[in-house]
Order: structure tokens, then C-alpha cells, then sequence
């Protein structure tokens, strides 16, 4: 437990930066709890933070407020990093805690934030799915264990599973089914990994991932691309696995129908401006493909769990064939190692925490097969803990960097309504070569506002609580070509740094998210840095924009000088076909081993370009269908994206708008 001194300068802290109104003990129990749960490497990061700051935090709240802010642009990156933990923190604790109905929240009503609909359903026709648990030094027999149940394994237990094989599944997080989400931005921390708040070792990209039966796709946005042609051919070249393109097509429609993925038939007012943007300029837009349609009124809530049941995640369409076919589901059950003997592995030892609050610890035997999907962060760690030996495991990691702004209209946006994301924008995709951003919005609910908009004392707060509803946020989503590595031990380090190349790409990308804001009819626009650019309509010309390119070269990604954020991680044990420079071979198997196989984001040779949920799931049906025979869908006819050529961002290359019928989109 965080002891009473740490809690008085976190007291100090918080009464300093959030505004008066704030329910301090509430968002002091988050901020202790979410400490208290990180590693013991961040705990003690955050404790001697704590222990720095016990004797200035003794002084008057503004001499406070002060220090804080000066921590926040300080040239030591430390200090930066300091002042990053502790705003976050606050800001996402201040905004987003409520009482467990949904009331109570200080700032709603200023912000227009109606928390929870009011149209949840009491119960949907999903019921939740049987749970098993273990017992101490018990032992349970299948045919396959799956270790995760996210994109890839959720995808890898249900093909076994159809295949006819006995399946556990093997889930740290918890279960919810549709009826327990209670769409309560603080109930997040239950459904991510590190409780929300994980990031890189210098807190400089903030790394969501989700950490809950279904993994991502219980809480992502839904948007489901297939891997672009060229990118396609790109990975066959690095990975050496020719006609892998090819090979994707089918498990790639296979997926597609039975997740009903198919061009948005909504748009929020937030995905409009990209539209409108876009076809204002003349540039590329269409709708986004997603895995939930017709939504309640487009909803916007699925970053906490699906309340009504339309949303496709593993859980709700592949784990159920799990049970269907004799298998077992353990939640809050954590994979510690695989068993190994020579090259097979026997079975799993799992750690579970049953209802009771009791630990218990029992092993899975597999007759035939170990799947990794722990996920791109998770499953180096627990290779390296079962013995796997290979020096590319854990280097080879890509983030999809994203930065954002604000863009503020006369009319309200809400921008925590409608569809997740509805629209995108290839048109500076490819900058340099197949490398580039994608320009998509991001759904803001308050705590996820206050913690990405700058702060520069309570007046932030106070000039953005009436703007918030007319806000929209757009990313620029960039394919990184230079991975950071993440450390095999269990503290997991992330070190990431964003080379030149890339830091190029997204602030081109950034550029374009002002010229697509501006041409909707964008009053002003705001980046999210320390020291925030903001220019407004009037000022927006070409020597402007040449400008903006200059500041924010100088501002640079150096860590916690703006917020960058991460929700793709891909890349730590790639697929390849030397044992060399890949950790899985092309079956998925991790080389040296005839059965231990890795289905998730981690076996991706470079970064997808694209939003990677639907590629990691056709992956992984690739992966299984090498091993069981699988019903292969024929592909269907699929419209072939446009190539976007390389050039001038705002030259016309192609517009499909709303009005004009959507080709649909797999680019
Ligand atoms: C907020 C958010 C929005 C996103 N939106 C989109 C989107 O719209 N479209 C898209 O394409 N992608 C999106 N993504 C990314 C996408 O969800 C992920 O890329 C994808 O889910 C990763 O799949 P995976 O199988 O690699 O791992 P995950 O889906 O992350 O699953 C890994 C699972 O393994 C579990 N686990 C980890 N370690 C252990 C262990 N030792 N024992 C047992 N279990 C363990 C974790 O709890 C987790 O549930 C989003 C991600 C986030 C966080």
C-alpha cells in the first residue's frame, strides 16, 4: 500500500493542478490504486517522485501549481516525465470519476458530457460465457491452450475449437458481458492493460491496450482494415514469405463476413469534418470499414465495452464455439510460463485469482498445441520465461505513433457520440514511399480530453469546458518504419524513440489534419504540445502552414514535450522465414519449437499502415489452418483500392465522399 506521506504530496499535487471542484479523495483512491498496481519498477519510478516533491509540495497552492509547471517544460527530461505521470493521472481521475450510476461528476454538466445513455438495454440475447477456475496445483488436459484471448487468440481458440479440439483459453483480464458494461469511462482501468496508464519507459508515448476477454477487440473502435497492397508486398519482401498477400485473401473474407465488417453506415459529426475536409481540398475520404453497424444511434461508448451486443469482439464471436466443443475459459488467469520439453511444449502454468480474492496456481497440459496471444507487449515476456532463446525477440516493436489536435466549429460536435470512427483519410499516407499517416478522429470522452489537452494552469480548464462539445480531435496515425524494443523481464520496459523518418511522417500528417480541419470550417485549431501551437482560420495560408512545419520540427517528439499515444503495437516476434531475423516461422511456430505457435500483433514483419485488428486476426486463421484443416471461404469480389500516389498532399487524388457511393474500402 502507498503509505500516508506519499499520499500527502499527491494530495498537495492534485488540489494544485485540477480545479477546486474536483472530488479530490475519489481521484486520490484512483491515482493510489493505479500506483500501487504498476510494476515495481514504475511504482518505485513513482514513489521517489513523490519523495522529490514531499517539501516543495509543503508550499501555497500556487507556488505549488508553479513548480509543477515548470517541472512540465523543463529541458530535464525527468522532470518532464514527472510532471507527465502526475497530470495524467489527475486529469484523467478528475474528468472521467463518477459515482457508480453515472452522476456526481463536477464537470459534466460544464462540458455538456451526458455520461452513461440512457438507452442500455437491461439485458441483451448474449448471455455471459461459463467461467472456469482452477484449483492449487491442479491439472487440466486439452488439446490446445490458448494464452489471451484478443484479436489473434480469440481467433486462434475458436478455429481449433471448429476444428474440433478441446480448447482453454487462458485470460488475464476479467469477463464482461454486455450487460455488465456500464459504459463508465473509470471503469476503463478494468478493461486495459497496466490499468490504462502504460507507457514507454520515459512516459513519452502513452500505450493503450486492451486486457479483458476479447483483448483489444472488446474496447476498440472497431475499424477493420485489410493490409494495403503495397504494404502487403513490402512484408513478403521482409519477412521473405512469398504470396503471403495471397494468402491472407481468403481468411481475410472469411473474417469480413462473419464479423459483418462493412463501410460505416453512420457518421458522427466528429467523422464529418473529415469529409467534408477532404472533399473541400479535393484529397482522398471515404467511410470507414467496422465490425458494428447499426449501432443505437451510433453510440461512441465501445472504448468501455459494447452495451448492446452489435459489437463483433472474440469474445462475443469466436470464444463461444470454445465452450460449444468441450473446452474451458479462465479469466483473470495469468500465463506464467510455457511448459517445454525439447522442442514441444507440454502445457502452461497459470496463475489465477478466483472470485474469493484466493490465488491459485495450476498447470494446463496440451496435447497438441501452445498458442501464444498474449499480445505484442505480453508475449515476448513469456516466451523469454519458458526459455525461448532468440535475439530478435522484443526488438521489433512498432507503435503506430499518434498526436492529435483540436479543432474547434460553431456547431457542436460532441465528440464522445456516434460512431467510433466512421471516416479516414489516406491522402498523406504515402508520403515517403509506402510510409506515411492516416488522418482518423478519436472519440473523446472527458478524462481522455483533460489528459491530452495541454495544460498550462487551471485556466486551461476553465477555457475548455464550454469549447469541449464543439470539438472534434484528429490523428495523425503514423506506419513507423524504425521500431523501438521492449525488455523480456517482468517489468517490460518500452523503448521507443521516434526516429527523424517518422517524426517527419506524422508531423506531415499533423499538417494535414489543420488543412482537413480548416476546410470543414474549423475556427481555430490547437496541437496538443507543452507549448501549444494554435492558430485560427484567418491566419490559415500556405506561409502559415510552412510555419506550423518549422515549430513543430523544432518542438521535435523528444519525450513529454506534447502527448503521443500508441493503440497499435505490433512487431516483437515476427514472422519470417530465417531464424535469424524472425522469431515464428511462416506456420506461426516459434522456431525451434514444433508446437509452441504465436497468434497475435507480435508476428507482423513491419508495421501494418493500416488499423491492425482485422490483419491480426487473418493472420492468425492463416497460422491455424496450417495446422487443422479450416473451412477456407472463397474470397469475395472486392472492390481494388485506388492506389494513392505519392506527391502533393492537397493535389486531387481521389474523393469519395458521402454523397458519391463508397468503393469499398480496403486501403
Ligand atoms: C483504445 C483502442 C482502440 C483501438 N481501435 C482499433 C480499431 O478500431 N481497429 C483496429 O484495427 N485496431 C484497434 N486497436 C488495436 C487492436 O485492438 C489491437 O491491435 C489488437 O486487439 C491486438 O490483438 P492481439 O491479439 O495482438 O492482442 P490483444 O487483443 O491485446 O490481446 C492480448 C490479450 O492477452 C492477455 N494477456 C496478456 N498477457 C497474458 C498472460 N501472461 N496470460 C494470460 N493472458 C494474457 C491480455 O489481457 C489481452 O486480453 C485499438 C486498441 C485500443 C487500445
Amino acid at each position: 500500500m502507498i503509505a500516508a506521506r506519499h499520499l500527502t504530496t499527491l494530495r498537495k499535487v492534485v488540489e494544485a493542478l485540477a480545479p477546486p471542484e474536483t472530488r479530490v479523495d475519489r481521484v486520490l483512491g484512483q491515482m493510489a490504486t493505479t500506483i500501487d498496481g504498476s510494476s515495481p519498477g514504475r511504482r518505485a519510478e513513482a514513489l521517489q517522485l513523490l519523495d522529490l516533491l514531499a517539501l516543495p509540495m509543503r508550499l501555497g497552492v500556487g507556488t505549488r501549481r508553479k513548480i509543477l509547471l515548470a517541472m512540465a517544460d523543463s529541458p530535464v527530461a525527468k522532470l518532464r516525465t514527472g510532471f507527465a505521470l502526475l497530470k495524467r493521472l489527475t486529469m484523467s481521475y478528475a474528468f472521467s470519476e463518477s459515482d457508480a450510476d453515472g452522476t456526481g461528476n463536477p464537470f459534466w454538466a460544464a462540458l455538456g458530457y451526458p455520461g452513461p445513455r440512457g438507452d442500455r438495454p437491461e439485458a441483451t440475447s448474449f448471455p455471459q460465457l461459463p467461467l472456469s477456475y482452477g484449483t492449487d496445483g491442479g491439472r487440466v488436459s486439452a488439446d490446445v491452450v490458448v494464452v489471451g484471448s484478443g484479436a489473434g487468440g480469440g481467433i486462434a481458440a475458436g478455429g481449433f475449437a471448429r476444428a474440433g479440439k478441446r480448447v482453454i483459453v487462458i485470460e488475464a483480464g476479467k469477463a464482461f458481458a454486455p450487460g455488465q458494461v456500464q459504459q463508465l469511462e473509470q471503469n476503463m482501468s478494468e478493461m486495459y492493460l497496466d490499468r490504462g496508464v502504460a507507457a514507454t519507459d520515459d512516459l513519452g508515448v502513452a500505450i493503450l491496450a486492451g486486457s479483458a476477454l476479447g483483448g483489444g477487440t472488446k474496447i476498440n473502435w472497431c475499424t477493420s482494415f485489410r493490409l494495403e497492397d503495397d504494404v502487403a508486398a513490402e512484408w513478403e519482401a521482409e519477412s521473405g514469405i512469398h504470396g503471403l498477400g495471397r494468402e491472407l485473401a481468403p481468411h481475410y473474407a472469411a473474417i469480413e463476413r462473419e464479423l459483418e465488417i462493412a463501410p460505416s453506415r453512420e457518421q458522427a459529426v466528429k467523422d464529418q469534418v473529415i469529409l467534408d475536409g477532404a472533399k473541400a481540398l479535393g484529397v482522398h475520404a471515404a467511410a470507414m470499414p467496422r465490425n458494428a453497424q447499426n449501432c443505437s444511434g451510433g453510440c461512441g461508448y465501445c472504448g468501455f465495452g459494447c452495451a448492446y451486443d452489435k459489437k463483433r469482439s472474440t469474445d462475443r464471436e469466436y470464444l463461444p464455439d470454445v465452450v460449444a466443443n468441450g473446452g474451458a475459459i479462465y479469466v483473470q488467469a495469468k500465463a506464467l510460463r510455457v511448459v517445454t520439453v525439447g522442442s514441444r511444449a507440454s502445457g502452461v502454468e497459470v496463475e489465477q485469482r478466483l472470485p474469493s480474492g484466493e490465488i491459485v496456481r495450476f498447470t494446463v497440459d496440451a496435447k497438441e498445441f501452445v498458442v501464444s496471444s498474449a499480445g505484442t507487449l505480453r508475449t515476448p515476456g513469456l516466451l523469454a520465461r519458458s526459455g525461448v532463446r532468440n535475439p530478435v525477440l522484443g526488438k521489433r516493436l512498432f507503435l503506430h505513433p499518434v498526436q492529435s489536435v483540436v479543432a474547434f466549429f460553431d456547431h457542436p460536435i460532441e465528440a464522445w457520440n456516434g460512431p467510433m470512427q466512421s471516416a479516414y483519410s489516406n491522402a498523406w499516407s504515402r508520403r515517403t514511399g509506402n510510409y506515411g499517416a492516416k488522418i482518423e478522429t478519436a472519440p473523446m470522452h472527458p478524462g481522455l480530453m483533460f489528459v491530452a489537452i495541454p495544460y498550462a494552469g487551471p485556466e486551461s480548464i476553465t477555457e475548455m469546458l464550454p469549447k469541449a462539445k464543439y470539438a472534434t480531435t484528429l490523428i495523425s496515425l503514423t506506419r513507423d518504419r524504425d521500431p523501438g524494443s521492449i525488455d523480456l523481464d517482468d517489468e517490460a520496459q518500452i523503448h521507443y524513440r521516434l526516429s527523424a523518418f517518422d517524426e517527419a511522417n506524422l508531423f506531415e500528417g499533423l499538417a494535414g489534419c489543420f488543412d482537413i480541419a480548416f476546410a470543414a470550417g474549423a475556427n481555430e485549431v490547437w496541437t496538443m504540445h507543452n507549448r501549444q501551437i494554435r492558430i485560427s482560420k484567418d491566419d490559415w495560408n500556405a506561409g502559415r502552414r510552412a510555419m506550423l512545419a518549422e515549430q513543430l520540427r523544432a518542438i521535435g517528439t523528444d519525450s513529454n514535450r506534447g502527448i503521443t499515444f500508441s493503440a497499435h503495437q505490433m512487431g516483437t516476434a515476427p514472422m519470417g522465414s530465417d531464424p535469424r531475423t524472425s522469431v515464428v516461422d511462416a506456420a506461426g511456430r516459434v522456431w525451434g519449437y514444433d508446437n509452441l505457435l504465436v497468434c497475435d500483433g507480435s508476428v507482423f514483419p513491419q508495421a501494418s499502415a493500416v488499423n491492425p485488428m482485422l490483419t491480426i486476426m487473418a493472420m492468425a486463421r492463416r497460422i491455424v489452418a496450417q495446422h487443422v484443416p479450416l473451412v477456407v471461404e472463397e474470397a469475395k469480389p472486392i472492390e481494388a483500392p485506388e492506389a494513392v500516389p505519392a506527391g502533393a498532399p492537397l493535389a486531387a487524388q481521389h474523393l469519395e465522399t458521402l454523397a458519391a457511393p463508397q468503393a469499398y474500402p480496403t486501403a
